[in-house]
C-alpha cells in the first residue's frame, strides 16, 4: 500500500466552531432517537471493506491547502470514504426538520450526511467537510445511512458543474466507492438489487437548512432556537450581525436570506436547473444549491417538467421553482416569529421578495437574449414558442447568440428544434423576426450582443443523459466518463466543438431511460 509518511493532509487543521458554539446531545451511542435540546449528535462513520478513489476535484482541494500527492494517496481515500480521522476532526450529524412536499414531516436530521468538521481553508475561511453516504446516524430512521454509486456520481459531478456555471451551490471534494453493496429498490416495484456502494466529500461553509429552524420551533425550543439564530448570523452574515437592535438585526438577516434565495432561484431558471426536492429541509440557511438528489435540467424546454418520479402532482417543476422558494420561507419565517415577536414584519420581507425576484428574473430574461432592457411582449413571445414547439433550451440561445441582426433565419436553429416541421419553422421565425425588430430599437449591436448572450447561457449543463452515460460506465469500472464531464464543467461558458459529444441535443434513446428524463428519489 502507497502510505507516504506526511502529505498536507497531516497539515490539515480544524477549528470545530459549530460543534463549540452549540449544544450537543449527551447520548454517544449511535442509536435512533428524536433529540431535544441540542443541534448536534456525535456520530461515528461506519468503517468500509474496500475504500477506493474515484475522482477528486482539484479546484477544491486546492482551496483546503491538499495537493495532488495526498488526493492520490491510499490515505485519502481511507479518510474521506469513512475509515479513518485526521487529527482535529469531531464527527457528528445534526438535527433538523422539515416540510416535505407541503406538510410538516416533524424530525428528519442528517440521516446519512456526517460532518468531519469544520477545515481551515488557505483563505483562512472554515469549510465543513461531511460525508454523505458513511453509514448510519441517530437520524436515520428507518434508512441505512448509505448511498449508491449512482446517486453519488450526479451529487459529485453536478456540485462542482454548478460551481463553474457560477450558481452558489455546496462542494464536493471527492468520490470514493467504499466496497460495500447497498440494496435499493430503484422503481419502487419489489425488485431490490444490490448496487455498489459510494460516498461524497461535501463541502460548504455550512449546511445548515431551513429545516434547523423549523425543528426548533415546532418543539418550542425558543431558547435554542434563538441561539442557533445568532450563531448563524454571527458566523456567516458580518453584515446583519453589525446591528445592535434585535428585531431590525433578526429581520435584516431574514431579508438577506430571501435576497439570496431569490437569486438562486433565478440562477436555475437561467440555466435550466430543476431541484427536484424543494423540501425546506433541502434550502440551504446560506443560499446554496444543497442536496442533489433526483434533480434534472431541461432539454427540451418544457416549463411543468420535473425529473422526480415521487413528485406525482408536479409541485417542484421547473415553472413553480420560484412560487416555491417563496412558500419555503414562508415556513422560515413562521420558525423565526417567536423571536420577532409579530408577524408584519416578516410579512413585508415575503412580499418584498416576490418584487425582488421578478426584477431579478428580468434582468437574467433581458440578459439571455442580450438585451439592454428587459422586452415583455418579446419574453412572453418567446416562452409560448419555446413550450409550444419542443425546443433544445441550451442550443437554442446558443445558436440564437450567432444569428446576425441582418440575416435571423429560422433555418439556421433547426437543429436546436426536436421536431423541426413546418409549423414549428414557421413559429420561429415569427418571433425572429419579432426579435430583430427590439434589437434595432434597442441599438444593440451583434458583438456585444453574442458576448452578453454567451456569458449568460451556459454551453455546457450536466444534462441527465450525459450523466446517465457516466454512471453506466462506471458501474463496469470505467470512470473516463465521469473525468470527461468535470473537465467539460470545467468552463460551461466556452464554444464547444460542433462534433463534441457534449453539444447534442437529448437523443431519442434517452427520452424515457430512466435516470435520462425520470429519476428515481431511491439513492
Ligand atoms: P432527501 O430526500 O434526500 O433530502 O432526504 C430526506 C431525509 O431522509 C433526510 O433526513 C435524509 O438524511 C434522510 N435520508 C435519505 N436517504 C437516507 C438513507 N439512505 N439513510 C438514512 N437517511 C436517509
Ligand atoms: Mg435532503
Amino acid at each position: 500500500m502507497n502510505i507516504p509518511r506526511t502529505t498536507s493532509l497531516d497539515r490539515l487543521a480544524f477549528d470545530n466552531l459549530s460543534l463549540r458554539s452549540l449544544p450537543i446531545d449527551p447520548e454517544t451511542r449511535n442509536q435512533r432517537r428524536q433529540i431535544r435540546g441540542g443541534i448536534h449528535a456525535r456520530v461515528k462513520p461506519t468503517p468500509c471493506p474496500a475504500p477506493t478513489r474515484i475522482v477528486y476535484a482539484e479546484e477544491v482541494a486546492a482551496l483546503l491547502g491538499l495537493d495532488r500527492a495526498a488526493c492520490e494517496s491510499d490515505r485519502f481515500a481511507e479518510i474521506f470514504a469513512g475509515n479513518v480521522l485526521l487529527p482535529g476532526m469531531e464527527p457528528h450529524a445534526t438535527c433538523y426538520g422539515g416540510h416535505q412536499f407541503g406538510s410538516w414531516a416533524g424530525q428528519l436530521g442528517d440521516g446519512r450526511a456526517i460532518n468531519l468538521g469544520e477545515a481551515i481553508a488557505v483563505d483562512g475561511s472554515l469549510q465543513m467537510l461531511q460525508l454523505k453516504g458513511a453509514g448510519e446516524t441517530p437520524f436515520s430512521r428507518s434508512a441505512d445511512g448509505l448511498a449508491v454509486l449512482r446517486s453519488s456520481v450526479r451529487e459529485f459531478l453536478c456540485s462542482e458543474a454548478m460551481h463553474h456555471l457560477g450558481i452558489p451551490t455546496t462542494r464536493a471534494l471527492s468520490l470514493c466507492l467504499t466496497g460495500r453493496g447497498v440494496w435499493r429498490d430503484m422503481f419502487y416495484d419489489g425488485n431490490p438489487e444490490e448496487e455498489p456502494g459510494a460516498v461524497v466529500c461535501r463541502m460548504a461553509p455550512s449546511f445548515l437548512r431551513f429545516g434547523h429552524f423549523e425543528i426548533l420551533t415546532a418543539r418550542r425550543e425558543t431558547a435554542l432556537l434563538k441561539q442557533l439564530t445568532d450563531f448563524t448570523i454571527r458566523s456567516y452574515f458580518p453584515e446583519s450581525a453589525a446591528i445592535s437592535d434585535d428585531q431590525e438585526r433578526y429581520l435584516h438577516w431574514f431579508t438577506e436570506v430571501c435576497d439570496r434565495t431569490a437569486a438562486l432561484v433565478v440562477h436555475w431558471m437561467r440555466t435550466g436547473f430543476v431541484h427536484g426536492v424543494m423540501n425546506t429541509d433541502n434550502m440551504s440557511i446560506l443560499g446554496l444549491t444543497i442536496d442533489y438528489g433526483p434533480y434534472g435540467w431541461l432539454d427540451s424546454y418544457h416549463p411543468e417538467w420535473t425529473p422526480n418520479t415521487s413528485d406525482a402532482g408536479s409541485r417542484y417543476c421547473y415553472r413553480n421553482q420560484p412560487p416555491i422558494a417563496q412558500w419555503n420561507l414562508i415556513q422560515l419565517a413562521n420558525a423565526i416569529l417567536p423571536l420577532i415577536g409579530e408577524a408584519a414584519p416578516l410579512e413585508n420581507c415575503l412580499q418584498s421578495f416576490a418584487g425582488q425576484y421578478t426584477q431579478r428574473a428580468e434582468a437574467m430574461a433581458a440578459a439571455k437574449l442580450g438585451l439592454k432592457t428587459y422586452d415583455q411582449p418579446l419574453a412572453s413571445a418567446l416562452f409560448e414558442f419555446l413550450g409550444g414547439v419542443e425546443t433544445d433550451m441550451t442550443l437554442f440561445y446558443r445558436g440564437l447568440a450567432d444569428l446576425p441582426v441582418t440575416d435571423m433565419r429560422a433555418n439556421a436553429l433547426l437543429d436546436t428544434l426536436y421536431k423541426p416541421d413546418t409549423d414549428a419553422i414557421e413559429a420561429l421565425q415569427v418571433w425572429l423576426d419579432q426579435y430583430a425588430a427590439v434589437l434595432g430599437q434597442q441599438s444593440v449591436d451583434d458583438r456585444s450582443r453574442s458576448t452578453l448572450m454567451n456569458a449568460t447561457n451556459p454551453a455546457f449543463v450536466l444534462r441527465n443523459f450525459l450523466a446517465q452515460e457516466a454512471i453506466d460506465a462506471a458501474a463496469t469500472g470505467d470512470f473516463n466518463g465521469i473525468h470527461a464531464l468535470l473537465n467539460a464543467s470545467r468552463h460551461p461558458y466556452d464554444r464547444l466543438p460542433p462534433d463534441s459529444p457534449f453539444n447534442r441535443k437529448r437523443p431519442d434513446w434517452a427520452r424515457s431511460k430512466p435516470g435520462c428524463s425520470q429519476l428515481s428519489c431511491s439513492s
